[in-house]
């Protein structure tokens, strides 16, 4: 499998796998943490997304 961000085989790194969505759907391969974060901030699909979690606890009041 081709890693999402850089295209790389993931299976020479340390792969990570994403599924979005649907639980059936075909999950995205990344070679590790670095390229799915980078391919994350780029893409930016949290945005407005997400459950309004924070590691800092705001918001929960
Ligand atoms: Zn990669």
């Amino acid at each position: 499998m081709d890693c999402v961000y850089c295209d790389s085989a993931v299976e020479d790194h340390d792969p990570v796998y994403v599924a979005e969505g649907a639980i059936d759907a075909d999950p995205k391969a990344f070679c590790n943490y670095a390229c799915l974060t980078t391919y994350v901030e780029e893409r930016g699909p949290t945005d407005d997304a997400c459950c309004h979690w924070s590691p800092d606890g705001e918001g929960l009041d």
